[in-house]
């Protein structure tokens, strides 16, 4: 009896054993790191970032420390926090210092070989509403009284300074973005150098333009404030709205550096909006024509294969006829895959090996509000006259 009961002991704790090595075993599978596969462009990597995150610090509702590891299990590169200075709800409980956050999540940011970038959220009313200062050193020198003294002491401390949702409903009626007389203010004096086009789930147009016209970088942040799984899902391809930073390396100073310069674009649920010099390059190196080469006969038809190694289906509309073949109106190469384009002659008395670039329009990659980028397919048929028997 005693023997027996020592024996089911050791069975127990077997049991309990393997049940702990398997509970660890998928708790390592779930810290795998998801690559967003959207290449590079020729001279600059194509960095994933993410500048306006929130923590405990400000509103948010996570300890600063999971913000690498969300991060980093996304396939981000670089990411800001950027607590707000001037709203502060926790602080019964949380003790104020404006530099925690970052100082909190940094050595796990190092330890995942990620950019982390000492920020802050200046909150006020409109005008001039909410900006993000990025590159501070010392933050508690943005708590000031008047709006225009905490710029300036972001600006004294060389920050990147964006205007963040500039169509939000809470600041701007009905949700349309108006300018205002203080931005222009701080345009003028060299203070202002980006703007949030995509802020959460929303796409302001009118800010698109202004960033076109007033050669402000373009952003597109999460200003996540619950853990990241909460507002996307993640397991079902959903990822969080990502600034596409083209710097000449993976580091603090590139990042500044391409910011500064405009060198940015937004990857937003399948779109992307950048300017045509950035998005093209993107297309093109996501895209690969593995049949270029055709013969036709007569008015016969031909399949071009198109491969897409990118995540984003490309929706492609035609913008423009050939005088030579018919080609569909409308087509979407979808990512990961590879498709057929069907392409027939015109006539059946063409001759010879004719370059032709088929014309399309990706409606999904915006360049300008409502203009999706243009772009060329090129293809080489060559036409064989029909046998007139
Ligand atoms: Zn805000
Ligand atoms: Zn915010």
């Amino acid at each position: 009896m005693k023997t027996n009961f020592s024996t089911r002991l050791l069975l127990l704790a077997l049991v309990l054993f393997v049940q702990l090595s398997f509970t660890h075993n998928s708790y390592a599978q779930f810290t795998a790191k998801n690559e967003i596969k959207i290449p590079d462009i020729p001279g600059y990597v194509t960095l994933k970032c993410d500048f306006h995150i929130h923590t405990v610090f400000s509103d948010g509702s996570v300890w600063p420390n999971v913000r690498p590891e969300e991060a980093w299990r996304e396939g981000i590169d670089a990411f800001a926090l950027t607590d707000h200075i001037e709203h502060t709800p926790h602080e019964q409980d949380i003790r104020e210092n404006r530099n925690r956050s970052y100082e909190i999540a940094s050595p796990r940011a190092r330890e995942l070989d990620l950019v982390i970038i000492k920020g802050a959220e200046i909150t006020r009313d409109m005008p001039p509403g909410h900006f993000n200062a990025l590159f501070l050193q010392e933050v508690n020198a943005l708590d000031t009284e008047k709006w225009q003294d905490a710029i300036k002491a972001a600006i004294d401390q060389k920050a990147f300074l964006f205007w963040n949702h500039p169509g939000w409903k809470g600041q701007q009626p009905d949700g349309i973005s108006i300018w205002y007389p203080e931005h222009t203010e701080l345009l003028e004096k060299g203070w202002l150098h980006g703007i949030e086009i995509v802020n959460d789930g929303e796409y302001y147009p009118l800010a698109h333009k202004w960033a076109l016209e007033k050669k402000l970088t373009m952003l597109g942040n999460s200003d996540v404030h619950s853990p990241v799984s909460m507002r996307y899902d993640l397991s079902n391809g959903q990822h969080r709205i990502i600034t596409l930073v083209f710097a000449k390396e993976k580091s603090t100073e590139a990042i500044k550096d391409a910011l500064f310069n405009q060198h940015t674009a937004i990857y937003w649920e399948n779109k992307l909006i950048g300017e045509e010099k950035y998005l093209k390059p993107i297309f093109n190196r996501s895209i690969e024509i593995i049949n270029p080469d055709v013969t036709i006969t007569g008015k016969g038809r031909a399949n071009i294969q198109i491969h897409n190694n990118s995540q984003i289906d490309f929706e492609l509309i035609a913008n423009g006829t050939s005088d030579e073949i018919s080609f569909p109106s409308k087509i979407t190469l979808y990512a990961d895959k590879t498709v057929l384009l069907k392409i027939s002659a015109k006539s059946e008395t063409l001759t010879g090996t004719k370059k032709i670039g088929l014309p399309y329009k990706v409606e999904n990659l915006l360049v300008a509000p409502q203009q999706g980028l243009s772009i060329e397919l090129p293809i080489n048929v060559n036409f064989i006259p029909a046998d007139p028997e």
